[in-house]
């Protein structure tokens, strides 16, 4: 998304609403020049709804897949438009499903295969919380899987 003061492209979402037309209003900044703006995506007429595990549905909330990829690469070697640019594919392979409503876990796992490209210990931590690894055998045994498909 370039910013319409000065065409940088490093902008974070502030803010997301969706809108009574259905639009998705999200509220950027710029953080070359700090200025604000706001941006209303059509295509996310056709965001589906996230089913959650006990059966809620909620929408699909970027900012907070994105506060789940940013603790997994907290201190690692991802940058944070790399990071901004998982998140969007993300939302944009949703959306491409073209569905009334999605899974949770088809984010999760999206968000998990996203990470495995990026970086291998944000991917294991993601792996840890997300697969609900609960001990160290198992987090060895994800590690293995890991190095084993190399
Ligand atoms: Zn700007």
């Amino acid at each position: 998304m370039r910013c319409p003061h000065c065409t940088s492209t490093d902008t974070h979402v502030t803010d997301t609403t969706r809108e009574a037309s259905g639009g998705i209003r999200r509220r950027r900044e710029c953080k070359q020049c700090k200025k604000r703006f706001s941006t209303v995506e059509r295509m996310a007429d056709h965001t589906p709804m996230i089913v959650k595990r006990g059966g809620r549905r909620e929408l699909f909330d970027r900012e907070k897949v994105m506060v789940g990829v940013k603790v997994a690469c907290a201190k690692r070697p991802v940058s944070a438009p790399a990071m901004e640019r998982l998140v969007e594919d993300i939302e944009a392979q949703i959306v491409a499903l073209n569905k009334s409503e999605v899974p949770a876990r088809t984010i999760g796992d999206k968000v998990l295969a996203g990470l495995r490209e990026l970086d291998e210990v944000a991917y294991i931590r993601y792996a840890i919380v997300y697969l609900n690894l609960k001990d160290l055998e198992s987090v060895k045994a994800e590690i293995e899987k890991l190095l084993g498909e190399r």
